[in-house]
């Protein structure tokens, strides 16, 4: 049995991983400050014995004895890593300082949640680990980018001055149960506004894309990761290829809900990315044929369903 430290266990994508590192036999840690994450995503595994829950804010150090540790401590949508801009830079640079430095010390290997946002809004399409990436590091979006770019940098330099193990992925746009019904992003929000019959919100034209994931195949994907051999430290991208304009996502939603819901169009955000498709060659070559197996018509039934529940409670 593997003892396995979560950061961010209690948001989104981390409830899902504890659960799945649970069922796979491991001793979980959960640790979450609870910003954008709650109690309620994990609250069915409070009874299990193997589960521990601790509050704690990453930006401070903490010491485990664990095997492994999943960094996820981070808010992911652009409402609330925007609402306190410097926070979210410390939650990713000192995150990282503090998870590396635990890792170093007690010896345990770490992979990082890092993000296609390092890509910015990407002139090469699609998006191979390669590329730089195009950032405004100034920008509205720059305290999440620059945050997780360091994060990268943190990661690779404990790896070749310490020799920490560590594991880097890039999770591209991810959707599914247990997202915030107001946490903004647009999976979500077109969602629950589609259910309670408000207007559908496409920012622009709706002509940006981006490629959507399931969260079940994400794990997978992430799991898969920490356990290759120590010497593939990645980045590798981690998504789903298949690629949808915003316009055409709203019209899903609308078709999938039956709902009388009007599309309205507001202005597009500044640095908003105008395509995003992660090419998933490394990860299918690296992590055992791993690619995505649940494409959006069925992803988006589970997450309906989800929201149907949650917002008649
Ligand atoms: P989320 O907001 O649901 O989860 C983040 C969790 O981290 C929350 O539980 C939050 O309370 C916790 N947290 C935030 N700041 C913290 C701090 N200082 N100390 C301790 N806990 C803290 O978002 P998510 O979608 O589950 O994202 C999880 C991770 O995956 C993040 O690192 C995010 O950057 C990364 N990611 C997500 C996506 C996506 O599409 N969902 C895409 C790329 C990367
Ligand atoms: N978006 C939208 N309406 C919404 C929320 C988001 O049109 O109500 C757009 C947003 O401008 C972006 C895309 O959907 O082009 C994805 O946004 P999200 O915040 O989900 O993720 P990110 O921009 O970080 O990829």
């Amino acid at each position: 049995m593997k003892k396995i430290l979560v950061t961010g266990g209690a948001g989104f994508i981390g409830s899902h991983l504890c659960e799945k590192l649970l069922q796979t036999g491991n001793e979980v840690v959960c640790l979450d400050n609870y910003f954008t994450g709650s109690k309620t995503n994990i609250v069915h595994l409070l009874d299990n014995p193997y589960f521990e829950l601790v509050r704690h804010d990453v930006t401070m150090p903490y010491f485990v004895e664990v095997d492994e540790i999943y960094n996820l401590a981070c808010p992911a949508s652009p409402i609330h890593y925007q609402y306190n801009s410097i926070k979210t830079i410390k939650t990713s640079v000192m995150g990282a300082i503090n998870m590396l430095g635990l890792a170093k010390r007690i010896k345990a290997k770490v992979l990082q949640a890092s993000t296609s946002e390092v890509y910015g809004d990407p002139i090469i399409h699609p998006q191979t680990e390669e590329y730089w990436g195009n950032v405004n590091p100034i920008g509205p979006r720059s305290c999440y980018d620059e945050g997780k770019r360091c994060a990268e940098s943190l990661f690779v330099n404990y790896n070749f001055q310490n020799n920490v193990r560590i594991k880097i992925i890039r999770i591209f746009n991810t959707y599914g149960p247990r997202m915030h019904p107001n946490d903004g992003r647009v999976v979500s929000n077109f969602i629950v506004q589609a259910l309670k019959g408000e207007d559908i919100t496409i920012y622009g034209d709706g002509s940006q894309t981006r490629s959507f994931q399931y969260v079940d195949d994400l794990i997978e994907g992430m799991m898969r990761m920490m356990n290759t051999p120590d010497s593939f430290t990645g980045p590798v991208n981690i998504g789903n290829p298949n690629e949808f304009t915003i316009l055409s996502l709203a019209e899903k939603v609308l078709e999938m809900t039956n709902s009388k819901s009007k599309i309205i169009h507001l202005p597009l955000p500044a640095d908003d990315p105008i395509q995003r498709q992660p090419d998933i060659s490394i990860a299918k070559k690296e992590l055992d044929g791993w690619e995505p197996v649940i494409q959006l018509e069925e992803g988006l039934a589970k997450t309906i369903n989800y929201f149907k529940i949650l917002l008649k409670k």
